[in-house]
């Protein structure tokens, strides 16, 4: 094996995890645009729910007002009939309807005081969720165009990669890029490279290696990989980046 090659995989290795980040950039993005989206369904709800609300409380209001009008009638018819009247009980009992009366039209107009302070509190809920709405959908259209924008390097980023990686895959034996690729493909984050530590073990699982084998490795470039965990062995002294 040349040192050559234990470059070519060095730098494999590095594309690779490189095209991985990037991959996950995107994927950051897009998951922005959920959250984003799952608030805004949310608050859809609650527009939806409070305008009916406020179109029932509407209807009330209107009731209320009909109610105290009716009342409003019967008090002055009430209250002329009363000149007219001679018996006491007559009298006494056109006082009862007029207070009867009193007491509906005060009870009608605290109830449409209320239902108005409840119709301003939902119109300005409303109004705070149409604010919301419109303000979210143009962070999500900002945030999609800003995908559109990088991905678009991104993604020329990872052709030249990939285009870089077939380069160097064709360079080195078959069956060094089989196992090469077989590691990767594996997806441990600790990925199918390792080297050998001072103290002659392996790098990534710590297993102890023979030192006629480490100085076969070190000394000659032989290609082998770790018993314990099958990575690939690259020599100390090869450098990439
Ligand atoms: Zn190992």
């Amino acid at each position: 094996m040349q040192k050559e090659d234990f470059k070519i995989l060095k730098e494999l290795n590095s594309l690779n995890q490189a095209i991985s980040k990037l991959q996950i950039t995107i994927q950051d993005e897009l998951s922005r645009i959920d959250k984003i989206q799952h608030q805004r369904d949310k608050r859809q709800i609650e527009l939806d729910l409070t305008h009916d609300k406020l179109k029932a409380n509407i209807r009330s209001i209107q009731e209320s007002e009909a109610q105290i009008s009716h009342f409003s009638k019967l008090h002055s018819s009430a209250l002329q009939k009363s000149n007219t009247l001679v018996t006491e009980h007559e009298i006494s009992s056109l006082q009862t309807q007029i207070d009867n009366a009193k007491v509906q039209i005060d009870h009608f107009e605290n109830k449409g005081l209320e239902l108005l302070d409840v119709i301003s509190n939902d119109e300005e809920i409303i109004k705070n969720a149409k604010t919301f709405l419109a303000g979210s959908l143009e962070s999500i259209n900002e945030i999609e165009s800003e995908i559109n924008q990088s991905n678009h390097k991104i993604l020329d980023d990872i052709k030249t990669k990939k285009s870089r990686i077939s380069l160097l895959t064709s360079s080195l034996p078959t069956a060094i890029i089989t196992k090469f690729e077989y590691l990767t493909s594996k997806g441990s984050p600790l990925g199918p490279l390792t080297q050998i530590t001072d103290s002659n073990n392996c790098e990534a699982c710590g297993y102890l290696l023979h030192k006629s084998l480490v100085s076969a490795i070190e000394i000659k470039n032989a290609f082998h990989t770790c018993s314990g965990c099958e990575r690939i062995i690259i020599p100390q002294n090869v450098k990439f980046l």
